[in-house]
Formats: C-alpha cells, structure tokens, sequence
C-alpha cells in the first residue's frame, strides 16, 4: 500500500487521487490530508511508478514547478515550494465550473476528468 501526505496540496487532492489511481490501477481512499492507495489483490504498488504518476498529474495541470514529490519507501509526501504570499490568487475568470454538479476549479484539464465522471 502506497500513503501519500498531500497536506500541502489540500485542494489537489481529489483529482490527485483520480488522476493516480487510474495511473496505477489502484484504488483510492481519501483520508485526512492523505491519499492511500492499495491493489484489489495483493500485489504491491511500485513507489517510483507512484512518484511517477503524482509527477504526471502535475504536469497535466502545468503545476511541475510549484510541487516537490517526496518518496521513503511506500509513503510520498507532496511539497508546496513556494510560501503561501507568493501563491498566484486565482482570478474568478479562469475558474471552471461542472455544468452538472457546480464543481470548481482553476483547472480545465481537471474539470474535462471531473465531467468524465458524471458518465461512468
Ligand atoms: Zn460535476
């Protein structure tokens, strides 16, 4: 099972968790401040291949540079490198809204695998 400490980018950590899990074919549970992710049977998850889907997601949302992915053995940690003054506010004219269910984010990408959802 593969913990990951995503603290540090709360407001990521749904679709993260998404975005990993169908990466990995693994399933999901959201804790607080925590993604874990697990296999329907028991075989293991490879960390690095973990790492290398977190660091897939934050290419995805053109988030690279704002984010360090920590990994120790099965649990990756995420760091926010800036300081919160220097964090960009996001403007209301580049949010994306769900037709559907009035989900928010700043993030296009996000709202085309949020909508996916709506259609499983
Ligand atoms: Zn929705």
């Amino acid at each position: 099972m593969i913990t990951i400490d995503c603290r540090e980018a709360e407001n990521l950590k749904h679709e993260m968790a998404v975005f990993v899990a169908d990466w990995l074919e693994a399933i999901p549970t959201l804790k607080l401040h925590e993604i874990t992710l697990s296999k329907f049977d028991d075989r293991t998850i490879d960390p690095e291949a973990a790492v290398k889907a977190i660091k897939e997601f934050f290419a995805s949302i053109g988030e690279t540079s704002n984010y360090g992915v920590l990994q120790n053995e099965s649990n990756i940690s995420i760091k926010y490198l800036h300081s919160a003054q220097q964090q960009k506010p996001k403007t209301p004219e580049s949010m994306f809204s769900c037709t559907h269910c009035g989900f928010v984010t700043p993030y296009e990408v996000l709202l085309q695998n949020h909508v996916r959802m709506h259609y499983l």
